[in-house]
């Protein structure tokens, strides 16, 4: 579904990605980790066109993505969190979950045509599968930072993506509400059939969650496969789980 080839990012003389190959199946749950430092957020970005890669080839279900625009992106179905959440705190929680749709403004986009009672009724029934139904005339700057995370989760699914990129659900959150993350997390890739991305340190609620798990270290891709074999993989405990 979603396919990076030799894709390689630079800061100036620094390398935060070094040829990374990396895809996504249709449906799949893959975990991103590694270090800090180590480009988890920086493939986000290319990925999902917030920075564009200095080499290398994206490819979004058989359509070449690479260098178009974030919109663009978002329109033909990958959508990411921010790892600081981004709501716009002055709107309701309900308002930013509308708001998203404009970020994909073609008329291919099925939800785009459809009436605005349609999507205010899918925004509450997200909203209601995050657990803030309750919530939905608030302001979103009044939710606690979990919170927000969840809003934001619904801003990244309102528009029907293929695949949802988080970048670090968890952190800020209650550890006694991670749990009731995930239970939203398979609940949304139950009911949205859309794959994630999930980057995270946390890596008991990762290897719990991911189909397949990627570790990046210095750029580059240090090990990849199911969290069993990952987990026990001695080159990934040194660099990283053994810490
Ligand atoms: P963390 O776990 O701390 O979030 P990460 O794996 O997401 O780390 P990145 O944020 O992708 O790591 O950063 C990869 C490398 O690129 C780091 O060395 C970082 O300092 C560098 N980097 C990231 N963004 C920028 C930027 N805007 N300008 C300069 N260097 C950057
Ligand atoms: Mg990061």
């Amino acid at each position: 579904l979603l396919t990076a080839e030799r894709v390689t990012c630079r800061f100036g003389g620094l390398v935060a990605l070094d040829a990374v190959d990396f895809h996504v199946d249709a449906g799949e749950i893959v975990g991103l980790i590694g270090p800090n430092g180590s480009g988890k957020s920086t493939l986000l970005s290319c990925l999902s066109a917030g920075r564009r890669a200095d080499d290398g080839r994206i490819r979004l279900d058989g359509k070449d993505i690479t260098g178009r625009r974030p919109s663009t992106v978002a329109r033909l179905g990958l959508t990411r969190t921010f790892q600081d959440a981004r709501v716009f705190g002055e709107l309701t929680v309900t308002e930013n979950a509308l708001l998203s749709r404009d970020w994909t403004r073609l008329p291919s986009f099925g939800l785009l045509r459809s009436p605005e009672r349609a999507a205010r009724e899918r925004a509450a029934g997200l909203l209601d599968l995050v657990g803030l139904g309750g919530m939905a005339r608030e302001k979103a700057g009044s939710l606690s930072g979990g919170q927000q995370r969840l809003l934001e989760l619904v801003m990244a699914i309102m528009p029907g993506p293929k695949v949802v990129m988080l970048d670090e659900a968890t952190s800020g959150v209650n550890p006694a509400l991670i749990a009731e993350l995930s239970e939203h997390l398979r609940l949304l890739h139950r009911e949205e059939n859309v794959a994630f991305v999930i980057v995270e340190h946390n890596v008991g609620f990762v290897f719990g969650m991911a189909d397949r798990i990627v570790v990046l270290q210095q750029g580059r891709v240090l090990a990849e496969g199911p969290p069993d074999e990952v987990k026990s993989n001695q080159e990934v405990i040194d660099a990283y789980l053994g810490a």
